[in-house]
């Protein structure tokens, strides 16, 4: 999910999987499709 936070400098979109931080909605939403962070690590 992309989430959505505000700050002194700004709104930024925030990948929920990961935590990155983007300035625009539609960068988040294209980094969250190729974001390794949903994937659970079950097997080491
Ligand atoms: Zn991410």
């Amino acid at each position: 999910m992309v989430g959505q936070t505000t700050r002194e400098d700004g709104t930024w979109f925030e990948c929920e999987a990961c935590g990155l931080l983007f300035d625009e909605k539609e960068s988040a939403r294209q980094h969250e499709r190729t974001c390794d962070a949903e994937e659970p690590t079950y097997i080491q």
